[in-house]
């Protein structure tokens, strides 16, 4: 039951042949089998989990399912805030802070049905590309535990890829889903930006931040998107317009054909870097879709080139100041200066924050002050800024060229745990292909594109549209997975599962 998409649980709930509390407690149960060694959650809500299902269960019998992802089970983030909850941010500083409010993110999963299984790992307030950099350990590669599962979102990842959720919530400044998709073989959406309400998600860099879906399958991310997604007053940056019709479109492109379709490859997001077999899948599928229909031209997008630069300038800056609200104050943790008898608010502040943050979040804060302090604003943030604006630029331009730009999700399959721990520029570079996205605010896909290395590692092929085309995303990313299917011979998560399987052991 576990191995099937939420689609096809969908199904055999509208059919009768299972019912939400059997499928949420046979995630419970591989969460108890296999979450020891694979690590992808920071807390576990059994008990909340199944009295949610029951309700589920109590609606469908009286007629009164609340729509097509009813019952099915859903992981979070541990970004988003959750009502009575743990809610960390996979920080110290948070440890043990339970909100009082939902996320309006856990307000629609909760009213559309689908029961919260828990919180998943996470880098530390989402910074970082493996995971490692959570303050409760790492997550776990499901296709081989020695791997990163890839951040900051690799919990929700990796709990989908072990089978432990049919469905998760991710959140993506720079990459944090879709970089996790491609290195576990899942699908992670970013939708466009103000798509998906950031109220109740701890901001990182709000300019940037974007929930979105984490699946097997284009389909059910379809599905989670229309579920989270929509207008939403309490966030003064939610687009008030409806969705793009994302099932319909996810469920169209499913039958292959892309007629007509003008398929971007952007020059400056491959090549150099890349490693060769993520090179290689990510051609096969480009002559996939050619010979579903699409025409591929070459376009050049040269201010790329300087978007990590960019990010690493603006994300610091927007981060040192939400993480100004640490305080020890108002709530989170709160720790006395050793040896101090009756200390100031300031040195509880500075024990606090010393105690509280960990080693990423502490650089970036330094690095996002020093680029806002008054003598450096203009040659930093200032300059920053300009280049975004180019950037955008670049987009528009080459969506003039092409319905959808492509290339490789991320640079490289899944790297060993602490291999890059020690060299943030390192860790930085996997997100070279994602980041543009997040800069410009427009949406993108991570799908599967195959096992792409001697280990037999997956590697992800990146889909990305114009602002509020989110539609075109599901299209081409359904017609490449029926497509792959084709060649890869049945889910390449078949693998993961037995491998899972294997540690739990
Ligand atoms: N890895 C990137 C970073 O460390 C992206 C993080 C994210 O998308 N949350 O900032």
């Amino acid at each position: 039951m576990i191995r099937h998409s939420a689609a096809e649980l969908a199904a055999a709930l509208e059919a009768g042949e299972t019912t939400s509390v059997a499928l949420t407690r046979a995630c419970l149960d591989r969460i108890a089998e296999v979450d020891g060694s694979v690590h992808a959650f920071l807390h576990v809500d059994a008990e909340g989990a199944l009295a949610q299902a029951e309700a589920s269960d109590a609606r469908r019998a009286a007629g009164e399912t609340r729509g097509p992802l009813d019952g099915i089970p859903v992981a979070v983030k541990d970004v988003l805030a959750t009502e009575g909850l743990p809610t960390t941010c996979g920080s110290r500083i948070l440890e043990g802070w339970v909100p009082p409010y939902d996320a309006t993110v856990v307000t629609r999963l909760r009213e559309a049905g689908l029961p919260i299984l828990g919180k998943t790992n996470m880098d530390e307030f989402a910074m970082g590309s493996s995971t490692e950099h959570s303050a409760y350990g790492p997550t776990r590669n499901p296709w081989d535990l020695d791997r990163i599962p890839g951040g900051s979102g690799g919990g929700s990842a990796a709990a989908v890829a072990a089978f432990e959720a049919p469905l998760a919530v991710g959140t993506d400044t720079g990459g944090s889903i879709r970089q996790p998709g491609a290195v576990t073989g899942t699908v992670g959406v970013k939708p466009t930006y103000g798509g998906v309400s950031r109220y109740g998600l701890v901001a990182l860099a709000n300019s940037l931040d974007q929930a979105g879906p984490v699946t097997r399958t284009v389909l059910d991310s379809a599905l989670l998107h229309e579920v989270i997604g929509g207008h939403d007053p309490r966030d003064s940056t939610s687009i008030d317009q409806p969705l793009p019709a994302l099932v319909e479109a996810a469920r169209a492109g499913a039958s292959g054909d892309l007629t007509g379709l003008r398929v971007g490859v952007v020059t400056e997001l491959g090549g150099e870097g890349y490693q060769p077999g993520v090179l290689a899948r990510f051609t096969e599928a480009l002559d996939l879709l050619v010979e579903a229909g699409a025409e591929v031209v070459e376009v050049s997008c040269p201010t790329f080139v300087h978007a990590l630069a960019t990010y690493y300038l603006i994300l610091p800056a927007e981060a040192s100041s939400n993480l100004a609200k640490f305080d020890a104050m108002r709530y989170g943790l709160r720790t006395w200066p050793e040896g101090v008898e009756s200390p100031s608010a300031e040195e509880v502040m500075r024990a606090t924050r010393d105690a509280g943050f960990g080693d990423e979040v502490k650089r970036r804060i330094i690095l996002g002050t020093y680029a806002l302090s008054s003598g450096y604003y203009d040659a930093y943030y200032g300059q920053a800024q300009k280049v975004r604006t180019l950037i955008s630029r670049d987009f528009a331009a080459a969506f003039e060229k092409a319905d959808v730009l492509v290339s490789p999700t991320a640079p490289t399959t899944a790297f060993r745990l602490g291999e890059k721990l020690d060299d943030p520029i390192a860790m930085y570079l996997n997100d070279l292909a994602t980041i543009p996205a997040n800069l410009a605010g427009v949406p993108g896909i991570s799908v599967p594109s195959g096992l792409a290395d001697e280990d037999g590692l997956p590697a992800g092929f990146q889909v990305l549209a114009p602002a509020l085309a989110d539609d075109r995303l599901y299209r081409v990313g359904a017609a490449l997975e029926t497509l792959l299917a084709k060649k890869w011979g049945g889910p390449l998560l078949d693998r993961a599962h037995a491998l899972a399987e294997e540690a739990a052991r």
